[in-house]
């Protein structure tokens, strides 16, 4: 008897455990799959818009870019990986400075950002692409600008004379006159009268001359003529 107790009790412990595990298998089963086939997958393959691929200097169609050669990124960078050559040309009489070659190591980029956080121009940003791996190290030194490139010039904004104040009145003629009082309606143009006709009684009238006050004085008899009587 507590033979069969065990076997029975181990049976039903067996079929239970399966039960639990083809639960999980059918759950998994129809759920939305999130396996990446790569590299079968590239072609509509999509990262985040959060991934940094890879440091990258935008140009216009016209071979612009929007480095001034300032140097601030590299400054910034904690793994020297950027280096920033420029040469000073004369413009217009001036002496400027002028990018020459932007150098960007991928293979000791740690991808801060920082660069691109600092650059006052908006002149570098960071790409999504991923494919990176190369033989040789030296092919990981990328030079972000393109041969022949320029900095793009900035449209030069006019400045137009400010204004002459407004003058104000001279006289008090020139003065605004307070608009008169108009009835929104019908029923509004009695009360209106009726409040002008109060107005003009409670005009301050001249003053009344005031009549002088009769002075009234008793005259007292002596104390002596009191006693008598
Ligand atoms: S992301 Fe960081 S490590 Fe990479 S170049 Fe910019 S500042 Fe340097
Ligand atoms: S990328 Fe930006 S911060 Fe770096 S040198 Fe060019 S303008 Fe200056």
């Amino acid at each position: 008897m507590y033979k069969d107790k065990n076997y029975f009790e181990g049976l039903f412990c067996g079929v239970k455990s399966i039960c639990i595990g083809l639960k999980t298998t059918m759950r998994e089963f129809f759920t939305k799959k999130i396996t990446e086939q790569y590299p079968e997958n590239r072609k509509e393959l999509k990262m985040f818009d959060r991934f940094r691929g890879s440091l990258v200097m935008p140009h216009n169609e016209k071979n612009e870019h929007k480095c001034v050669a300032c140097g601030i990124c590299q400054m910034q960078c904690p793994n020297d990986t950027i280096n920033v050559v420029s040469e000073m040309v004369e413009v217009d009489g001036k002496k400027k400075k002028q990018l020459v070659r932007y150098e960007y190591n991928l293979g000791s980029c740690m991808f801060c950002m920082l660069c691109v956080t600092a650059c006052p121009h908006k002149a570098i940003t960071f790409d999504q692409s991923f494919e990176n791996a190369v033989f040789d190290r030296s092919k990981l030194i990328k030079v972000l600008n393109k041969p022949g490139s320029k900095v793009e010039e900035k449209p030069v904004v006019k400045k137009t004379a400010p204004a002459p104040a407004a003058k104000p009145a001279e006289t008090p003629a020139e003065a605004p006159k307070p608009e008169a009082v108009a009835p929104k309606t019908a029923e509004e143009q009695p009360r209106i009268e009726a409040v002008a006709a109060k107005t003009e009684v409670e005009q301050p009238k001249p003053e009344a001359v005031a009549a002088p006050k009769e002075e009234t004085t008793k005259v007292e008899q002596p104390e002596t003529e009191k006693a008598a009587e």
